[in-house]
């Protein structure tokens, strides 16, 4: 990562990252563990301090994407496969209709193959962190977290949106669901 955003930075360029995420029955040696996860953590956060100008990340983003649990167990996925909610939103509104015409619940994200315990996908979080707000309002570092990371999904999908400085300098702990009384 090191050297790639070296040559990235010295043309120039913006980067970003993403973080594999093993497709349904993969056991193999490139799924993430503790220490591998660890690992990306440190190196994405370190480079988004070294290259603050080029790097389209923020510290609740390397949170997020590399945590010991994935985006479903920590924000609950919107996504058909994982919601089966029929209240407005995606698990009501997404839909991959086949060549045929039929629609399958159980296959129905942008990463069909992937592996729900083990989504760490860039633009999964791009849908999923981004639609729970309600989450992140119980403290300030949180919001600012929140903001942060939805400014960065800002500034890599929206052409001509420039990310601005990142507001949280701390890895907070995703927040978990709040339950309604
Ligand atoms: S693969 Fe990821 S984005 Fe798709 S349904 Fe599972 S958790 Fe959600």
């Amino acid at each position: 990562m090191q050297a790639v955003a070296a040559e990235l930075v010295a043309s120039g360029c913006k980067l970003t990252f993403n973080v594999f995420s093993s497709p349904v029955g993969y056991a193999g040696p490139l799924r993430h563990d503790r220490e591998s996860l660890l690992t990306t953590r440190k190196a994405m956060i370190a480079l988004l301090k070294q290259y603050p100008e080029h790097v389209l990340f923020s510290i609740y983003n390397a949170v997020a994407h590399t945590s010991e649990k994935a985006l479903h167990d920590l924000y609950n996925c919107s996504y058909p496969r994982c919601n089966p909610s029929q209240d407005i939103g995606l698990g009501r509104s997404f839909r991959q209709y086949r060549t045929d015409l039929n629609w399958d619940r159980s296959v129905a994200c942008c990463v069909p193959d992937t592996d729900c315990d083990d989504c760490r996908h860039y633009a999964a979080g791009s849908a999923v962190v981004t639609a729970r707000l309600y989450r992140h309002v119980g403290s300030l570092q949180a919001f600012k977290s929140w903001l942060d990371y939805v400014d960065t999904y800002l500034a890599v999908w929206v052409m001509g949106y420039d990310k601005g400085e990142n507001l949280c300098r701390e890895e907070i702990e995703p927040p978990p669901v709040v339950r309604r009384r």
